[in-house]
């Protein structure tokens, strides 16, 4: 039996493992999705993400022609076997112990192949290829199931969330002195503007609008009175934000923002909040990174910044600028797209806010 994965790609199967340690339980069920072999001789496989996937070649035998196969976590429900065409004799997927799934591929006798040259490519988190032969051989193409379906199963995760988060206390908001402080919320980007796009094409101005409506109504039920920069998709530049704060007197003013990678990295996540100058805008950005972090289990905390940007510089009551996330990260993404995801943000930064009202009044 030879081991095809050199060492190589073990290098980088485990790198993309580390970025994505979560370990399926023993007993779920196949993490083996879809796969199909393609007319051009390419095996392509979809499964859970995060999945650790083992592959094998074993040459022909009295018993058995050439196989290729691999083993899959998780345990697959229907053994079957469906019969090949063109080099493939039969492809088989069966449970060799408990726990496991393995897709076999079995070649005819007379099949030339040169599995030192095959190589396991990974697409994404959940997608995998290898080339198998060459299309000189006719083939009509098998599979079972959408392989290119970009189902993301991030279920485990979520429940791993909801264990930690079980006891929603982030529902519970303090409570402040009723009718006394102002508050500016800004919405960043708008209109023509979208700001940062991330995976799938979610765009900032959508996921910050809908934040911020959601912080505009918490603060409210408090008794405080909130101002919105835009409440829709217009184009808003950055003088006027700054001046509706300035005008009213804004006790403060938050701007709410999701962050973009250089080069979309997907490895990327994270959360921010920026303050421009004194001890209270640091306040103000303290109190709020805490909470938003407190409902990003698992995303780096960037923590809290001095930064020079426009809206926090030219208001003049404590300001600050909030990143929820990385859109263009594969864990921030896959949450900001979710409105759950959205409200817990929306309470993690008004309880922030309210915190510090409260303390700083
Ligand atoms: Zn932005």
């Amino acid at each position: 039996m030879i081991k095809f994965l050199d060492n190589k790609l073990f290098r980088y199967l485990s790198v993309f493992l580390f970025l994505n340690s979560s370990i399926l339980p023993v007993k779920s069920s196949s993490a083996l999705a879809a796969w199909a072999i393609n007319t051009n001789g390419v095996l392509e496989l979809r499964t859970k993400s995060n999945t650790n996937l083992k592959a094998y070649f074993q040459k022909a035998n009295q018993i058995s022609g050439d196989r290729f196969w691999v083993d899959f976590p998780g345990e697959l429900k229907n053994p079957r076997t469906i019969k090949g065409n063109g080099p493939i004799k039969e492809i088989r997927l069966g449970k060799p112990d408990k726990g496991k799934t393995r897709l076999v591929i079995e070649f005819k006798e007379e099949t030339y192949l040169k599995p030192l040259t095959w190589r396991m490519v990974g697409l994404d988190q959940n997608r995998w290829r290898i080339k198998l032969f060459k299309p000189k051989y006719s083939f009509k193409k098998i599979g079972e199931g959408l392989v290119e379906k970009k189902i993301v199963n991030i279920k485990a995760n979520q429940h791993l969330i909801h264990k930690k988060k079980n006891n929603y206390g982030y529902l519970k908001l303090p409570e402040v002195k009723r009718n006394k402080f102002e508050v500016v919320i800004d919405p960043g980007h708008g209109g023509p503007d979208p700001g940062a796009i991330g995976i799938g094409g979610i765009r900032e101005t959508d996921v910050v609008l809908e934040i911020s409506k959601m912080v505009k109504n918490l603060l409210s039920e408090k008794g405080v009175k909130v101002k919105l920069t835009r409440t829709n998709e217009v184009d808003l530049d950055l003088p006027p934000r700054v001046s509706i704060a300035n005008n009213m007197d804004a006790d403060i003013f938050v701007s709410i923002h999701a962050n973009a990678s250089r080069g979309k990295r997907r490895d990327i996540n994270g959360l921010e909040t920026f303050y421009y100058r004194g001890w209270r805008g640091r306040l103000l950005a303290k109190r709020i990174q805490k909470q938003i972090l407190r409902v990003s289990p698992g995303s780096p905390d960037r923590g809290v910044k001095q930064g020079r940007f426009y809206v926090i510089k030219n208001t003049r009551m404590p300001a600050v600028l909030v990143e929820v996330g990385f859109l263009t990260g594969r864990l921030d993404a896959r949450r900001l797209e979710k409105i759950t995801h959205r409200r817990r943000l929306a309470y993690a930064i008004a309880k922030g806010i309210l915190e510090y009202l409260d303390k700083v009044g």
